[in-house]
């Protein structure tokens, strides 16, 4: 069985427009929030259907999954782990906690912000940021990056218990749960919250890892290649499963997001799939038509027929040159500039003064060749007055 597609996870249909998926989403959010919803696997929904929201509501990621595929979009990243390693300089980074939607979304008004839980709590997820070439955005790539993450402690094996057992908490006598009662203007409220001895495991190490201090984790720079599928474009992110932080004994490690950001090229414009270059060419050859060479963004030369009495600006398509997809390809979009000659040769400006007669304009007057007339006064002058 294949994994959902972010419709079928929120519910709606393919064409379901912001306000279905904006209230979808927050009916099922509210739905299985994990501090409402105590079902088994509510929080792994909770997650998806955060996941989902996030490209559903945003147009441009919207787009860019229909186009892909949700297996492309979301699992062409999955990378490998290749453990320890230096750092592999050529883009910035940076790291920061990765907060849920739900929390912006409701203020955080729900459950006074503290998430209760019982069990061991999952690790955090990672955001990364990540810069790419437009080459390696239409093509895809593949790159190693290093980052910072909690890992479990080798010497316990992420246990924090040196003999690997563990005893009943003291504290909290193992529940995991501690009471805490409070007096409000509404009257006294118990409040359970998780054990902060054992941070709702209920068990303590029996002997401290020494190495660690009983957390059971540490600090360490891991090594991820990264698999950048083709067509990524700004603001996409990526997600590596299980490469974020290590979660509590016994719980899952968060994911890794890395977020794309495509940087600029010195000949190509991406538009959506196309990728657009612009090409020079002279009155003459707009004129009469002409057939040019231009350079696709894989670096190959292709031909261009450009059609007699072409105007300036207009666009020239040349199929299937655009953003790769498995599906179907963007085009290249040639723009043609009329790049008026400067420096003319003697003969160039004989015919040029030719076609002058025959379209009947009159030539600038003698002695002012270099282009100061009586009109070119007028010019600077109104230039002047505008300063
Ligand atoms: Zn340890
Ligand atoms: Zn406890």
């Amino acid at each position: 069985m294949g994994p959902d597609s972010y419709y079928e996870i929120l519910g709606v249909s393919r064409n379901a427009d912001d306000k279905e998926i904006k209230k979808a989403y927050r009916n099922l959010a509210r739905k299985y929030h994990p501090d409402v919803c105590k079902e088994p696997g509510a929080e792994e929904r909770f997650k998806k259907i955060n996941e989902a929201y996030s490209v559903l509501s945003d147009p441009q990621k919207r787009a860019q999954y229909d186009r892909m595929g949700h297996e492309a979009y979301s699992n062409a990243s999955r990378g490998s782990y290749t453990g320890g390693g230096g750092f592999s300089g050529g883009f910035s980074a940076d790291f920061s906690g990765f907060g849920d939607i739900f929390e912006t979304f409701f203020g955080g008004g729900f459950g006074g912000g503290t998430r209760q839980r019982a069990g061991p709590r999952p690790g955090a997820d990672l955001l990364m940021k990540m810069e790419v070439t437009l080459e390696e955005a239409v093509f895809g790539a593949e790159k190693e990056i290093s980052l910072d993450h909690i890992e479990p402690c080798p010497a316990c094996d992420g246990s924090g218990s040196e003999t690997r057992k563990f005893t009943t908490c003291p504290t909290c006598g193992g529940s995991g749960q501690m009471r805490q009662a409070s007096q409000s203007i509404f009257g006294s409220f118990v409040r359970m919250s998780t054990c902060t001895a054992c941070g709702g495991r209920g068990k303590v190490p029996e002997s401290p890892c020494k190495t660690c201090g009983g957390s059971g984790h540490r600090r360490a720079r891991q090594t991820v290649k990264v698999k950048i599928p083709p067509g990524v474009d700004t603001g996409m992110r990526l997600r590596m499963e299980g490469y974020g932080d290590a979660g509590e004994y016994g719980a899952p490690s968060g994911d890794l997001y890395i977020e794309i950001s495509v940087a600029p090229h010195e000949k190509f414009t991406r538009r959506g799939d196309d990728l657009e270059t612009t090409v020079d060419i002279t009155p003459a050859q707009a004129a009469l038509g002409s057939r040019v060479e231009v350079q696709t963004i894989d670096g190959r030369t292709v031909v261009l027929d450009i059609p007699a009495g072409v105007q300036h600006n207009t666009g020239l398509r040349i199929p299937g040159e655009g953003v790769r997809w498995q599906t179907k390809p963007g085009d290249m979009l040639v723009r043609v500039r009329i790049v008026v000659p400067t420096r003319l040769t003697d003969e160039e400006r004989e015919l040029y003064g030719r076609l002058l007669e025959i379209e009947g304009h009159k030539p600038l007057a003698r002695g002012t060749k270099k282009g100061k007339g009586f009109f070119q006064d007028v010019v600077d002058k109104v230039k002047e007055s505008v300063k």
